[in-house]
């Protein structure tokens, strides 16, 4: 049975103070139920957040990590340092990542594959830029992006992987996809992966809508079949905003 699940995605936000002030409120006022919470803050508040989440159900993901173990990367975090403190889930191919630091579908093979060997869930973020879908390449940019960086991975793999598509030109703009646009594509992403794999794999991973999700429209959005969850943005930074949307479910 795949999981609902509602994760916040806090970006470039939130110092180690916002960070302590934001988790304990979240704590607060979050009500446990089914769906499962994912919280993912800068790196420098990673360990404070899980920290104060200890004992709760809300759980903690880095938004990104470095395919290598360790070496001379300069800047960057590795899977075994996430791990290290306690940190086993990670957003990998958000489009801020592709768009600004030249994260290509190779690319984030490599890091899929890190995580994987460090026994790490993955959020792995894909969806079409607004060209795309005004020239009717949607479908196939998704079903690229996906098979690029995933499609090498044995069906065992799949355990481990949550998508979450996000449509470049609904991140940050307030302009949502519609629950049908939505719905469609999330149809044909599991149709993709059962043809790959098998309908019984398709059918037990959880496929996330991430695009200004907010509260007036989580509802809607969530109720449809292959919608498991949300990837939150701007809505994550607010609690108030944030727990409504996670009890939309
Ligand atoms: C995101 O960055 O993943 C996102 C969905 O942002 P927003 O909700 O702000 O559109």
């Amino acid at each position: 049975m795949r999981k609902q699940i509602v994760a916040g995605n806090w970006k470039m936000n939130n110092d180690y103070v916002d960070s302590e002030q934001l988790v304990s409120k979240l704590r607060e006022q979050y009500i446990e139920s089914e769906t499962e919470v994912i919280i993912a803050p800068p790196f420098t508040s990673l360990l404070c957040s899980s920290n104060l989440l200890k004992g709760s159900r809300i759980n903690v993901a880095a938004q990104n990590m470095h395919y290598a173990e360790n070496g001379a990367y300069t800047g960057e975090i590795s899977a075994g340092m996430l791990k290290s403190i306690g940190v086993d889930t990670v957003i990998l191919g958000h489009s801020e990542r592709r768009a600004y630091f030249n994260e290509t579908d190779a690319l984030l093979a490599k890091k899929v594959n890190a995580a994987l060997k460090n026994n790490m869930r993955i959020i792995f973020c894909f969806g079409e830029e607004l060209s795309d879908r005004k020239s009717g390449n949607e479908e196939a940019i998704v079903e690229g992006q996906i098979k690029n960086a995933l499609f090498h991975l044995p069906a065992s793999a799949w355990t481990n992987i949550v998508l979450a598509y996000e449509p470049v030109w609904a991140i940050g703009t307030g302009e949502t996809a519609s629950p049908e646009q939505a719905q469609d594509m999330h149809a044909f992403i599991r149709k993709t992966i059962e043809n790959k794999y098998s309908s019984a794999l398709a059918l037990d991973v959880s496929i996330l809508y991430g695009g200004s999700v907010k509260p007036a429209n989580a509802k809607e959005i969530f109720s449809k079949e292959d919608v498991d969850g949300g990837l939150i943005g701007g809505a994550a930074l607010d609690v108030s905003q944030f727990t409504a949307i996670i009890n939309a479910f």
